[in-house]
């Protein structure tokens, strides 16, 4: 059975996509079946994967607002084996426009997803740095949410109001809704405040930390503007390989 995947912090520019894209390019690089659906109106998961608005069949926009089925809307990338939904800067005026669903609302992409999810060992859905109808659909269609958080000091701002999404949405929306862990990116092992940091979100997750750490490297910030995941760009930089040896925990741990 596929499980969906979403990677979520309402705070901007935590590694939630570079995460996402990475995770994803790794786990198919071993042979599973991967999709990422970029519902992100930023689109930098599509331009991470080579995929811009033009070349598109249909974005994630089409198939939430206006009847395309999600597998119409599923382009191969590279490495073999994984496959993007794109998304497109119409995605914007989505939150309004699924705002006038009078029910049901919040489960317009889990019907999506029903008939392409066992198509894939995992779905990975890249969120939006905020926590409106766009999130809370992720998150009601998914089986688990994995938040990156960035080293650096104002990385716990805002978390309370996400973990505070994330139980109303288990509460009301998704009773089955896991929280399978936090992503410590932008990890430098050697610098004062990280340690302090890391600290912090130790004793707010404790064991929901997955071991390995993302560190600072510019080969992950590089990467996308090639269109590529980092393994396909240079498989051997600090970045990849960290990505490689998650994408391994991920797969041991989420099952
Ligand atoms: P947004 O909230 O805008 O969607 P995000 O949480 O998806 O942002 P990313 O886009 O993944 O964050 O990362 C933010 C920036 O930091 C990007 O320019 C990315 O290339 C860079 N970056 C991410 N992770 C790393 C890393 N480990 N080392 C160096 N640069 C990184
Ligand atoms: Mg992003």
């Amino acid at each position: 059975m596929g499980k969906i995947v979403a990677f979520s912090n309402q705070k901007g520019g935590v590694g939630k996509t570079t995460s996402c894209v990475n995770l994803a390019a790794s786990i198919a690089a071993v042979g599973r079946k991967v999709l990422v659906v970029d519902f992100d109106p930023q689109s930098n998961a599509s331009s991470a994967l080579g995929v811009f608005d033009k070349r598109a069949k249909g974005s994630i926009y089409d198939v939430l607002c206006d009847g395309l089925e999600a597998s119409a809307a599923v382009i191969d990338v590279e490495p073999k084996g994984l496959s993007l939904i794109p998304s497109s800067s119409d995605l914007a005026g989505a939150e309004l426009e699924l705002s006038q669903i009078v029910i049901g609302r919040e489960r317009v992409l889990e019907e999506k997803l029903a008939d392409v999810k066992d198509m894939y060992d995992f779905v990975f859905i890249d969120c939006p740095p905020s926590l409106g109808l766009l999130t809370v659909n992720a998150l009601t269609a998914a089986n688990g949410v994995i938040v990156p958080i960035q080293c650096e000091y104002f990385a716990l701002e805002g978390l309370s109001q996400m973990m505070n999404t994330i139980k109303l949405v288990k509460k009301h929306l998704n009773h089955d809704l896991e929280f399978y862990g936090v992503i410590l990116t932008m990890y430098d092992s050697r610098a004062k405040l990280t340690k302090g940091v890391v600290e912090e979100i130790g004793k707010l997750f404790a064991d929901k930390i997955f071991d390995v750490k993302i560190p600072r490297n510019i080969r992950l910030a590089e990467a996308p503007s090639y269109g590529k995941p980092a393994l396909l760009y240079d498989s051997r930089c600090s970045g990849a390989i960290a990505y490689d040896n998650l994408a391994k925990e991920i797969i041991q741990k989420i099952k």
